[in-house]
């Protein structure tokens, strides 16, 4: 019998498989899925492999399968399959997604093992022993009585507890009294914090109606999609629990994706305090290897069943999987921007059909292609919710116009209302949280004179002004460099520094208000390991008056004593090459708007912008994603945009920008004739990239407007497949279908 094997490595072989024979003494172990170690080329160590198909005779003359390694199931290559024809990618990138973490088969993450000691002989026995002084130490005597009391107690805890050492421990074990037993301990990524319990609530008659129209597709097991659409507080969350309940009384598990900021410890709190800390798992990519290792195995193991983790979560290895929820569905991080580039909410649907469950997205602002396919299609069941669960108040949201500041001479960051808003928080001893789409300080550096100005050696981009370190840092490749103080084209020394970063607005806040305390939030401050949850846990416990920060301060995070919510410029988001543009925009003001005024205080929002017109403010501003979403989609279909078609992304990258740009004009013209069937697909020229140079590498890209079928899959796979069959070196090929970003 042969075997056919997907090598397990990046190579850009794209999905080949290699024939292998299979040697009679492994034949019953062999199977599609197993995972097998083989000779491959001229390499001296064994590679690593999975068998993806078995036949009856090859063509060639083949190696044997040199041994064997851990089964996946066939259900789970069979997927692996499906991803990597669906996103583009190699089997093998799939495949390892699906395995438990830190076990390549060349390095294994070790299971944390103790020696725990126990006694050997009955306690009547023992005791004996020292009666008639056949034990005649007192060390011995009391370690004895130590293990007695302390049954699975470590060698070093022994030691410590009875002063003795291990020398007589291990005589005592020796002499057949004690013996030693491996223990596997799993290393917990949850707080050892003590949590009071929760009950769950009486659901309003909305949740309730919500719930059982879910819990009828559980107890029917069947495939269906569903969207709970509501507000924020409006109490999704407490129906994602009491659903879990459900499922986990059936002895299934479930999986709740949450994106991965949202992830806080003061999130999974909410979970341990309904369900014990037992059942969970957590998985997100802040844990080391070993933790993520353990959390695997207790979830291969059925022992935690409600897994709460980030987009990659969602192939963790369950075994009866009851129900999939995915929090705040719009947010970007389920699509996956590097190989393989799936789609979460992709996955999780492809999972969920072959499971026959429901899957649960949850959003107070959808993705306008969910909101869609619930309103315009039957795809998606809409459950809506809409009253906030706790009555708080919604917050007031006031527009600022920054033209008509800067007409009245404000040339200032902060426009007049926003500094007397936070003039007016300060004296009150309430916290104000300003946001601003760039960290830094200033977003690039020009000569007066001539019109340079400073970009990264590796880049084509604007390198940016950090004031703190007092250096110009490349936002794409971390490159830095000292300042600039001469031009470097003319010898003038008119430099100035243009646009506004979070390091400035600190520098500003600070000397409108020298009195105010700050703390800044952006990728330069959040780097360790937890400190995101250090800075907000600070901002909150010592009551700073003011958080400024980009992105990171937006989501999900509840502080009872911020009133006031500042955007700085609510425009930069809408100025990006980017279909979605406006639909962040919405989203991010939206989300801002909700961090003020939670609980007993009512809540104001000031949003600074250039366009005070734009729809997506505006709407913003009422809290009005319905009216948002209508002129959205009206705009999409005019302008033929996701969910009225895809947009595929061909791009090319490469150390030569002559055979980059060759071989997309060669794809383009090859994708000409092989899409002429394709009426209704666009195909666009090929350009080079919004940044056509990232890290010394030139970027090209074609794009393609129109449906991603079974068709134009098959033809742009193919496609992948002869351009890296003719094997040119240190040249990327990626097709990414409806990206994050366009850049
Ligand atoms: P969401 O997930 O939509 O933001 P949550 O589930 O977090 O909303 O609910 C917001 C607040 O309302 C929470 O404090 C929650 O405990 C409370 N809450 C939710 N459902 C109910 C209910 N049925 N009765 C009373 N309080 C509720
Ligand atoms: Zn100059
Ligand atoms: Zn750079």
């Amino acid at each position: 019998m042969i075997a056919q094997v997907i090598i397990n490595t990046t190579a850009k072989k794209l999905n080949t498989t290699f024939d292998y024979n299979i040697p009679e003494n492994l034949q019953d172990f062999i199977s599609i899925g197993t995972k097998v170690m083989v000779h491959f080329g001229r390499k001296k160590d064994l590679e690593e492999g999975f068998v993806v198909g078995i036949k009856e005779k090859s063509e060639y003359e083949v190696k044997d399968i040199a041994k064997l390694e851990e089964n996946l199931k066939q259900e789970q290559i069979e997927f692996a399959k499906w991803m990597a024809k669906r996103y583009f990618c190699n089997v093998a990138d799939c495949i390892k997604l699906m395995q438990t973490p830190g076990t390549t088969s060349k390095n294994k993450i070790q299971d944390k093992i103790i020696n725990a000691v126990y006694l050997k002989k009955d306690i009547e026995e023992i005791e004996y022993d020292i009666e008639i002084k056949k034990i005649k130490s007192e060390k011995q005597q009391k370690i004895l009585q130590f293990v007695k009391e302390n049954e699975g107690a470590t060698i070093p805890e022994i030691e410590m507890f009875t002063d003795c050492s291990r020398a007589t421990v291990n005589t005592l074990i020796k002499n057949g009294y004690l013996e030693t037993v491996e223990k596997k301990v799993a290393r917990n990524p949850i707080t050892n914090k003590e949590i009071l319990k929760t009950q769950k609530l009486k659901l309003n008659v909305e949740q309730q109606n919500a719930y059982n129209k879910i819990e009828q597709a559980i107890n029917e097991k069947h495939y269906e999609q569903f969207l709970i659409y509501g507000i924020t507080g409006s109490g999704k969350t407490e129906i994602y629990l009491q659903l879990i309940e459900k499922v986990v009384k059936q002895n299934k598990s479930a999986i709740m994706l949450v994106p991965e900021i949202s992830l806080t410890p003061q999130m999974i709190e909410r979970f341990i305090a309904r369900f014990g800390k037992e059942e969970i798992a957590v998985l997100h990519s802040k844990l080391s290897v070993g933790e993520r290792h353990d959390e695997w195995e207790r979830i291969k193991e059925n022992k935690a069943k409600i897994i709460i983790g980030a987009r990659s979560a969602i192939f963790a290895p369950i075994k009866d999987l009851g129900i999939i929820l995915i929090d705040e569905e719009h947010d970007n991080s389920y699509k996956s921007e590097s190989n393989p580039r799936y789609d979460a909410k992709e996955v999780a649907n492809y999972i969920a059909k072959q499971k026959q469950i429901p899957v649960v997205l949850g959003s107070a602002t959808p993705d306008v292609i969910t909101y869609y396919k619930a309103t315009e299609t039957d795809e998606i069941k809409i459950l809506e919710l809409t009253k906030r669960a706790n009555q708080s108040q919604l917050p007031k949201v006031e527009i600022v116009d920054l033209k008509q500041e800067l007409i009245n001479g404000n040339h200032s960051m902060l426009s007049r209302e926003l500094y007397a808003e936070i003039e007016k928080n300060l004296k009150e001893h309430h916290q104000t949280i300003l946001f601003l789409n760039r960290r830094g300080y200033s977003t690039f550096i020009m000569c007066r004179e001539c019109g340079y100005t400073v970009k990264c050696k590796n880049c084509n981009v604007s390198m940016t002004y950090h004031g703190y370190e007092n250096r110009l840092k490349c936002h794409y490749c971390g490159q830095e460099s000292p300042i600039v103080t001469v031009c470097p084209e003319c010898g003038s020394r008119k430099i100035r520094y243009f646009g506004t970063g979070t390091q400035k607005l600190e520098q500003e806040i600070k000397k409108q208000f020298p009195k105010s305390t700050t703390i800044r939030m952006d990728t330069d401050t959040v780097t360790k390991k937890n400190s995101h949850e250090q800075i907000l846990n600070k901002f909150k416990n010592e009551n700073i008056d003011i958080l400024i920060g980009t992105q990171m301060v937006v989501k999900g995070h509840h502080f009872p004593n911020v009133t006031l919510v500042g955007v700085i410029a609510a425009d930069s988001s809408l100025n990006i090459d980017d279909y979605r543009a406006t639909e962040k925009t919405f989203q991010i003001l939206t989300q801002v708007a909700g961090r003020a005024g939670r609980e007993n205080l009512p809540g104001k929002v000031i949003i600074q912008t250039y366009n005070p017109q734009d729809f997506s403010i505006k709407t913003a501003q009422k809290q009005n994603y319905k009216k948002f979403y209508e002129t959205e989609i009206t705009l999409r279909k005019q302008l033929k945009y996701p969910p009225f078609c895809d947009i595929i992304v061909m791009r090319f990258e490469g150390k030569n920008e002559n055979q980059i740009k060759a071989l997309a004009i060669e794809t383009y013209d090859n994708l000409r004739k092989m899409l002429e069937n394709c009426k209704d697909l666009t195909l666009l020229k090929p350009m080079p990239a919004p940044i056509d140079k990232i890290q010394n590498r030139y970027r090209w890209r074609i794009i393609i407007k129109g449906n991603m079928t079974n068709d134009t899959n098959e033809i742009l796979n193919n496609l992948l497949k002869q351009i890296y069959k003719e094997g040119k070196k240190d040249i990327r090929v990626s097709v990414d279908v409806n990206p994050n970003s366009m850049i």
